[in-house]
């Protein structure tokens, strides 16, 4: 068996291509990234700053104590290993301390600061003595949420008078609750059950909106609604703050119905580039050539850290499992693991307890494992029709360039169709892609 100790779900099962991962993604993965990520991501680019009032000053602060946070706030947010504001935090706590409060819509890539942002924000806005609810936060999901309660919990531990109750299905309560939690932390369908059918919270009270997660929000129908009809009941005096790790149109459309005259605070993602990416294929017949052709590299490539990508589940199982009968260490990422197993196998291999990583693309997207140099396609990378996925191609072997370290791609070509796909991609990026005789590695090392 392949040696992961988080792994319970037996490989080979299911043939499901990774597209039909999908389904259950957007929030999977951002439940992912926040189990998985222990520090802020680091990124050059510029923050963009919108302000509602282009005359007055912009605010940006570089330390924490220039915000003037209560003592017990301060406390908190070093006693988490902050020293400093993170990009976006510069501009958007400002912003959000402000008096009067200002509304804000911020994108940033996950990992950024966004969520100890606006935690700080609403610990720092409400009333202890006052034990009614004022700080409304909404998230896609139960686990969502639940992360998010776990670092209000943190940042405000020596600031204990502040309490925080969950609005999710499941928390039962008595007709006729009056909750005393300053701040309630849920999703849609429970917050707006709350305010409108039990009456359990006065919307009026409210200072603080938070919609966090807004790109995965809209993702489910209704929840858009919902929201709006939370939004709606508030008073308009009340802070809006909306929260989004990417900004198509229609998040953008859904973030201005929900935060009337905004700031607007915008970071770029990193951008990736193969520039530093040796990229090279092996030709085969079959599967099991391919599988033949990578025991043979297999000693190069685990010098460093290694991601296999295959098309479908079934193919990751079977490899894995091939790869494991041959003695070797590998951990399997597949789809129809639970989210906590899947950021458990990931700290492991993050950790170099294994040093293989075998998965296929759904599972794998937007998992950023800094250290991984050698990235294998097992398959290329195709769209429902069979089209080379350039942009997925990219996102697997490309690095940013600040810590463009060295890497090494290696294609695995099996047929007429997929040398095809190769030829196209190497045109697409207009960067050789060069033929790798497997029983001479010398070039590679
Ligand atoms: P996002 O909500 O954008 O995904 P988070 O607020 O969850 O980002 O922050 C990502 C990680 O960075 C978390 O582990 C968090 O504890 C940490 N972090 C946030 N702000 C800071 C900061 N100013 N200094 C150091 N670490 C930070």
């Amino acid at each position: 068996a392949s040696s992961s100790t988080c792994s319970k779900a037996e490989a080979g099962e299911g043939d499901k291509t990774g597209e039909e991962d999908d389904k259950d993604d957007k929030a999977a993965q951002s439940l992912l990234n926040k189990l998985i990520r222990s520090n802020l991501v680091n990124t050059t680019n510029q923050v963009e700053v919108l302000q509602r009032d282009p005359n007055s000053p912009l605010y940006s602060v570089k330390s924490f104590e220039e915000l003037r946070l209560k003592p017990q706030l301060l406390q908190g947010v070093y006693a988490m290993g902050f020293n400093r504001p993170s990009k976006i935090q510069e501009n958007a706590l400002p912003m959000m301390l402000a008096e009067p409060p200002q509304n804000l819509i911020a994108q940033s890539q996950s990992g950024t600061g966004k969520t100890a942002a606006f935690v700080l924000a609403m610990l720092s806005h409400v009333d202890p003595n006052n034990k009614f609810p004022q700080c409304l936060c909404v998230s896609p999901t139960y686990e969502l949420a639940l992360q998010t309660g776990k670092v209000i919990e943190q940042m405000g531990k020596y600031y204990s008078e502040v309490k925080l109750v969950y609005a999710i299905r499941g928390n039962k309560l008595q007709r006729g609750t009056q909750l005393q939690e300053q701040i309630v932390i849920g999703t849609p369908g429970t917050m707006l059950d709350w305010c409108l059918k039990f009456k359990f919270i006065d919307p009026k009270k409210i200072k603080v909106f938070v919609l966090d997660e807004a790109d995965v929000m809209i993702a489910t129908q209704g929840h858009q609604d919902q929201s709006l009809r939370i939004q709606r009941m508030l008073n308009k005096q009340c802070q809006m703050l909306l929260f989004s790790a990417t900004f198509e149109e229609t998040v953008w459309n859904f973030a201005q119905r929900m935060v009337p005259d905004p700031n607007i605070i915008k970071l770029k993602r990193e951008e990736e580039t193969l520039d530093t990416i040796k990229q090279y294929y092996v030709l085969c017949n079959s599967k099991e050539e391919k599988f033949m052709a990578l025991c043979n590299i297999y000693g190069a490539i685990t010098i460093a850290q290694a991601m296999i990508f295959c098309h479908t589940r079934k193919t990751a199982g079977w490899l894995a499992g091939e790869l494991s009968r041959e003695g070797h260490q590998v951990a399997l990422l597949s789809g129809e693991m639970q989210v906590e197993q899947r950021a458990c196998v990931i700290d492991r291999f993050r950790d170099g307890k294994e040093k293989v990583l075998v998965t296929t693309n759904v599972c794998a997207r937007g998992i950023d494992v800094e250290q991984v140099s050698v990235v294998i396609n097992f398959d290329l990378p195709v769209d429902r029709d069979g089209n080379p996925d350039n942009e997925t191609y990219l996102h697997r072997i490309g690095r940013t360039g600040r810590f463009g370290k060295r890497g090494l791609a290696i294609n695995m070509v099996d047929s007429k169709f997929s040398m095809n796909v190769l030829n196209k991609i190497q045109d697409h990026f207009n960067k050789k892609i060069e033929k790798l005789d497997t029983d001479d590695l010398d070039e590679i090392e």
